[in-house]
C-alpha cells in the first residue's frame, strides 16, 4: 500500500490539465469506488487523478487475489489460463498501461467530425487477435458447480482484500489531500479562471 501512494505521489505533481479531459462516460472502476471514498480524495477532482490512485490501490487487489486463485483455487486459475492463452499471442491494446490508462477505454472519443482515425487501437487489437483454440469438451455438472464455487471464493477473497487494503488507505488521507491541494487544486483553478476570463465580455 505504501509503494502504491508513493507512485502516485510521485506522479501527481507531474500531471497537467492539458491532458485532461470531461469525460462523457461515466468510468466503470472509479464511479462508486470505495477506493476513493477511504482516500478522502475531493469530489470535484479531475478523474485522471482520480483513476490514477484508484487503478495503482486496484492492482494491489488484482495481484492478491491472482496468487490466492494460482494457489487455493486450481479449476478457475485453468479457466483463467485458458483465456489469457489467447489473448497473450494477439495484441492487447489494454496491456501494460500505465496506471493513469488502466482501464479506460483505448480509443479517444470520436472528435471532430469529418476527421476518422485510420485505424482504431480496438480495431487492431481484434484483426492481430489468433484464431480462438478448438473449443475444449463441455464441464461436467460436477466440474462447474466446484468452478461456482471457486469464484464465489475468489469474490470473497477480492473483497476481503479490498476493505482491507481502504482501510489502510484511510491512513495515507494526510499526504493525499496535501498533493491535491499542491498540485492539483492551483491547476484547476487556473483553468477555471482562464476559462472566465475568456467568458467576460471586454471591458
Ligand atoms: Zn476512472
Amino acid at each position: 500500500m505504501n509503494t502504491a501512494v508513493d507512485a502516485w505521489l510521485a506522479w501527481v505533481p507531474k500531471w497537467e490539465p492539458a491532458a485532461y479531459r470531461a469525460r462523457t462516460r461515466l468510468c466503470r472502476r472509479c464511479t462508486g469506488s470505495p477506493v476513493l471514498v477511504a482516500s478522502g480524495i475531493p469530489e470535484g477532482t479531475p478523474h485522471q487523478v482520480k483513476h490514477s490512485l484508484v487503478s495503482r490501490v486496484q492492482r494491489i487487489v488484482d495481484r492478491v487475489v491472482d496468487d490466492y486463485t494460482a494457489e487455493h483455487l486450481p479449476m478457475l486459475h485453468a479457466e483463467l489460463s485458458g483465456a489469457d492463452m489467447w489473448r497473450v499471442a494477439g495484441y492487447d491494446p489494454a496491456a501494460g498501461l500505465d496506471p493513469e490508462y488502466d482501464g479506460l477505454d483505448p480509443d479517444p472519443e470520436p472528435t471532430e467530425a469529418g476527421q476518422p482515425f485510420l485505424f482504431t487501437m480496438a480495431g487492431l487489437a481484434a484483426e492481430s487477435q489468433p484464431e480462438p483454440p478448438l473449443p475444449r469438451p463441455p464441464l461436467s455438472q460436477a466440474e462447474k458447480e466446484q468452478l461456482r464455487r471457486e469464484i464465489e471464493l475468489a469474490d470473497l477473497r477480492a473483497a476481503d482484500i479490498g476493505n482491507e487494503v481502504c482501510f489502510s488507505l484511510m491512513a495515507h488521507r494526510p499526504r493525499i489531500a496535501a498533493a491535491i491541494d499542491r498540485f492539483v487544486e492551483p491547476q484547476v483553478r487556473a483553468m477555471l479562471d482562464d476559462l472566465s476570463r475568456n467568458l467576460e465580455p471586454p471591458a
